[in-house]
């Protein structure tokens, strides 16, 4: 039983570079606890990172601890693609991705967060159908 992957062609609001490369988002960050700037890579599958086990960052040059939060940035532009909109869950900042085709999404920075997932917290229905006008395929 394999679901189907759905990876999102995320891009910089500011400059649409592309960000997405294979199921990747490669992203520059900053982590205020360390003061470091490095790479971070997070999942571009949909859904990445929901769950209590999984985990959004997949790779990074950081040192970061579960409840660290992360400045986004675009490594293009260095653009910050952090949004004035708070965690519904933690109270982090959030940051925002724009989806290839139409759309944006939404994500905590801060790691171990639930809403640090593609889609964030609460709005899985609304990003599903997003995402069903996007592939025009219904997702179950
Ligand atoms: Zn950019
Ligand atoms: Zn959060």
């Amino acid at each position: 039983m394999s679901k189907e992957m759905l990876v999102l062609s995320l891009s910089c609001p500011q400059c649409h570079a592309r960000l997405t490369e294979g199921t990747r988002v490669r992203l520059a960050g900053h982590a205020g606890r360390t003061n470091q700037q490095g790479e971070v890579l997070l999942s571009a599958v949909f859904g990445g990172g929901r769950g209590d086990e999984a985990d959004l960052v997949l790779e990074t040059d950081l040192t970061l601890e579960k409840g660290d939060a992360i400045d986004f940035c675009c490594p293009r532009c260095e653009a910050s693609l952090m949004l004035p909109v708070t965690c519904k869950v933690c109270g982090a900042a959030l940051a925002s991705l724009d989806i290839a085709g139409g759309g944006s999404v939404e994500f905590c920075s801060r790691r171990g967060c639930k809403a640090q997932a593609l889609g964030g917290a609460g709005n899985i229905d609304e990003m599903i159908s997003l995402v069903n006008r996007m592939f025009d395929t219904p997702y179950d």
